[in-house]
């Protein structure tokens, strides 16, 4: 047998001469037709890295993650050492100027990540990298100009003059400065003119930091102090604080303001000792920390359901093993599903290893923090958009440093610099938003996937209402299935308490398994789907139904509450036929055609096919064809009306400016201060109210036809999410769901509960029509001022791809469109988009370079 020697320390060991280093500049080139072809020998537009050679000071110690700074052109920039090389492409290399943070800022598992990303979502690394890193993390550099020493205006034109004259009186100026400060819009090809002629110079000038260390006084007791020296009998304060200082048993700075309280003196008295030489002071830095002012109960977990047992086990059994699996746990809303995150998390901390939490933005509530906190106090970190940039900062800081072991938040903090990752979850997998919808477009659960593989990372992706992808994954076998169905409703004393104390006679709720658990089971809150085209032959022309009236009504009557529903996207963008609920779809994608109302023809939003708006209904020959669509704005009026005495909160986006105002008014639902909260898909997240005991969907239709393949999925996890707020504890609930297409299999499968109806209708649809997850899809989209402009790009685009298709033998992939999109027109740009379908889409888009004003989007979740 071998004798295993230990593998060389790479930071020490690795000497090779050449760094590549990714900088930070956008390198677009500003190309104005498409190019064909792309010279293999050319740069490759998704790995810009430069060679650059080791100074002996940085030889041995710089590594692959380092932030550095690098010469490049004229300038001198940041850039991220990407790998270390033993030669160089290019024979003459300039040298990596200096370390711009002493510790990696990627680690190498990033850096893989980064790499895949850029790959696979066809980004350039070095925005991949940005958005990587927290802001405060690295520099931005401006440009200077300035008048050469001895710069003449001889040979220069009149414009160029008064350029010099501008830069001779106000001395040096950013390109930002020069852009106000010039009289002519042409100044940049001035500018350029002059440098190249050597009349002005031009170097780079960092910017400040966006983020600085937050720095505090902080004091501590002088090494050789003597005993005469103390101060008199009267600086009682003075005498106190020494006493203080010297009981003390180390000699760590302590912050003034801490030791000042501590002593029970003022701080001014610490200042006289500072001043008299007794104490020694210095600044040291201090974390922001989002969490500071919330204390945090200790939780204990509770005994798990059986149900839960059973997952748990299956986890659990995948952080001890050899093999690593991605879980899907499909368990309904209140099944437990977190309580089974907060097992995991806590058994990988116990490995001694690190865990990632992410969760959709909007669920990112206090009261989810304050779950995490109560049983992981002082390895938590949170990370989301409500956080000032600062202590974003602190906490990547403290998270790379070890401190922070535990990360909970949204989409970006799956690039968490945790060290040893044992444990990724994600909780509502399905949740559009864990899409960025900018540059890198990546999707939150692949990036999961990949760094889970590569770190050896379990992987739980949680949700009610599995993503289509998911679960179709999860019917290969690509993913380990756990299921929850039933919804835990609490502790069994503290339910029949509550049970007994508002005499609650009919039971909803039994027990988890044998007597001896603790939890009790509920049950999901019945469906009743409203056919509204039923409501208007009675002559019900309003936007509620009997149904919902009498609920509503009765709901109130018992001063309980009530949620109203109602989906305002696509508002009055589709025509129906209020007789018999039929949209007319688009032959070839079925998909529902969008009126546009400028031309008023009926438009499909994926070939561009369009036609004459019906004027009787091509299904049952009715004549009551209707442009749909109403807003919460009216539901609220309606409800007003008609219950004068109901207090009535709306929250959607137009009343939810401020973060402040989205929680008061939540707030005030809670408290009871308000009896019926109307509002927009906002309101079906993450919620755990238990005096609702009605949910009621004013409009089951608005989803379902919008001009996207996911409509109807959307449609299914929405009405289950919603019907999910109604009967969370022993009062019971019902849901009503009012709608025009009351066959919808979205609809039905949703009123039912019933998942796996709605999947197996669904993933049949995606089949025939060759969509995801069968395929894939990238989405180009073209926007610009000009219609015709917009044609003619999106048509040459086109016409390119075909060809190219045809070179490369790709008969797997086809093109949709090019077509308007369905928001056609944004700020004053007309958008047309372009699909581009197959086993990998990205074949076909890799080498090829586009001209400004494309965008693509690599396995996009909306096709609006
Ligand atoms: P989900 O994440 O699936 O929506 P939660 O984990 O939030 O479900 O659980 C719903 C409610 O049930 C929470 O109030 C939670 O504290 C409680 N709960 C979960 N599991 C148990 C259990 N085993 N015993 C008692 N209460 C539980
Ligand atoms: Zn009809
Ligand atoms: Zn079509």
């Amino acid at each position: 047998m071998a004798t295993s020697t230990p593998p060389p320390d790479p930071a020490e060991q690795d000497a090779r001469p050449y760094a590549v280093v990714v900088v930070r500049t956008d390198l677009t080139r500003r190309v104005t037709a498409v190019e064909q072809t792309v010279d293999p020998e050319d740069e490759d537009h998704l790995a810009r890295a430069f060679h650059y050679s080791i100074p002996p000071a940085l030889l041995g110690r710089l590594r692959p993650g380092h932030l550095v700074w690098v010469p490049f052109g004229p300038r001198t920039l940041q850039g991220v050492v990407v790998d270390l090389d033993e030669r160089s492409p290019v024979e003459e290399t300039r040298d990596v100027e200096r370390l711009a943070d002493p510790a990696p800022v990627l680690r190498p598992e990033h850096l893989e990540l980064a790499r895949w990303i850029s790959d696979h979502y066809l980004a350039p690394i070095h925005r991949v990298i940005e958005a990587m890193l927290p802001p405060g993390v690295t520099q931005d550099v401006d440009t200077v100009v300035e008048a050469a020493a001895g710069a003449r205006s001889e040979g220069l034109t009149e414009g160029q003059v008064a350029l010099l004259e501008i830069l001779r009186r106000q001395g040096p100026l950013t390109y930002r400065q020069m852009a106000r400060l010039s009289p002519v819009k042409s100044w940049r090809a001035m500018l350029k003119a002059m440098i190249d002629r050597g009349v002005v110079t031009r170097t780079s000038v960092a910017r400040p930091p966006s983020v600085r260390p937050k720095l505090v006084p902080a004091v501590r007791l002088r090494e050789d102090l003597a005993a005469e020296e103390w101060p008199s009998e009267r600086a009682i304060s003075q005498r106190k604080a020494l006493e203080y200082f010297t009981a003390r048993e180390d000699r760590e700075w302590i912050a003034l303001q801490e030791a000042a309280r501590d002593a029970g003196v003022g701080a001014y008295a610490l200042h006289s000792l500072v001043e008299k030489g007794l104490l020694e002071m210095t600044r040291r830095q201090v974390w922001r920390d989002p969490l500071a002012d919330q204390t945090f109960v200790p939780a204990i977990a509770p005994r798990l359901t059986p149900e839960q047992e059973v997952a748990w086990q299956a986890i659990r059994a995948d952080l001890e093993g050899p093999e690593r699996h991605t879980f899907l746990l499909q368990g309904v809303t209140g099944s437990g599903k977190t309580e089974i995150y907060l097992r995991a998390v806590k058994h990988a901390l116990a490995q001694g290893r690190t865990a990632i939490v992410l969760v959709p933005e909007i669920a990112l509530t206090p009261q989810t923090i304050r779950r995490f906190g109560a049983r992981f106090p002082s390895t938590l970190a949170v990370m989301h958009s409500r956080l000032s940039d600062g202590e974003r900062y602190d906490q990547w800081c403290q998270m790379r440093a070890g401190d922070l072991r535990v990360v909970v938040g949204s989409r970006s903090a799956i690039f968490s610099p945790l060290e040893n990752l044992g444990l990724i979850v994600l909780d509502e997998e399905h949740e559009w938003s864990y899409k960025q919808d900018q540059t890198p477009r990546y999707h939150a659960r692949e990036v999961a996937l990949f760094l889970a593989e590569r770190t050896g990372a379990t992987c739980v992706l949680g949700s009610a209402t599995p993503s289509l992808e998911s679960a179709y994954r999860a019917d290969r076998g690509e993913f380990v299935r756990l299921a929850m169905p039933r919804r835990v409703m609490g502790h069994r004393r503290a339910v029949e308490e509550q049970a007994a104390r508002i005499q609650v006679t009919q039971r909803q709720y039994r027990a988890a398994g044998d007597a001896a658990r603790e939890a009790l089971y509920a049950e999901l809150p019945p469906v009743e789907v409203v056919d509204m085209r039923v409501e208007l032959r009675q002559g019900n022309t309003g936007i509620l139904s009997q149904t919902l009236q009498e609920a509503l009504q009765r709901t109130l009557a018992l001063r309980q509450q009530a949620i109203l529903f109602l989906n305002r996207r696509g508002t009055n963008t589709f025509v129906m036929c209020r007789d018999c609920g039929y949209v007319v779809p688009c032959p070839r994608c079925d998909v529902p055609y969008t009126y546009h109302a400028s031309v008023k023809r009926l438009i499909c939003h994926h070939c561009a096919g369009e036609i004459e708006p019906p004027t009787v209904c091509p299904e049952c020959g009715s004549s009551r064809i209707k442009y749909f669509g109403a807003g919460t704005e009216r539901v609220e009026q309606v409800v007003r009306q008609r219950y004068p005495a109901a207090r009535v909160v709306r929250w959607d986006l137009d009343t939810t400016g401020g973060k402040q105002s989205h929680e008061e008014i939540l707030d005030r639902f809670i408290h009871g201060e308000a009896d019926v909260m109307i509002g927009t898909q906002m309101i079906a997240k993450g919620l755990d109210l238990p005096k609702v005991t009605l949910v009621g969907v004013v409009s089951a239709d608005t989803e379902i036809n919008l001009p996207d393949f996911r409509a109807g999925e959307r449609t299914f996890q929405l009405l289950t999410q919603v019907a999910g707020r109604a009967g969370r504890s022993v009062l019971g609930g019902r849901v009503v769901v009012q709608t025009y297409a009351p066959a919808h299999p979205a609809i039905q499968a949703a009123s039912r509960h019933d998942y796996r109806a709605f999947y197996e209708q669904e993933i049949a649809f995606r089949r025939t029509h060759w969509y995801p997850p069968l395929s894939r899809l990238a989405r180009l989209t073209y926007v610009h001022p000009s219609e015709e402009q917009v044609r003619e790009e999106t048509g040459n685009l086109h016409r390119i791809l075909k060809e190219r298709i045809a070179r490369l033998g790709l008969p797997e992939t086809d093109l949709i469109g090019p077509a308007p999109a369905f928001f056609g027109r944004l700020r004053g740009r007309h958008r047309w988009h372009l699909l581009v379908r197959g086993a990998d889409p990205t074949v076909l888009l890799r080498d090829l370079r586009l001209p400004l004003g494309w965008r693509v989007d690599v396995d996009p979740q909306s096709l609006l």
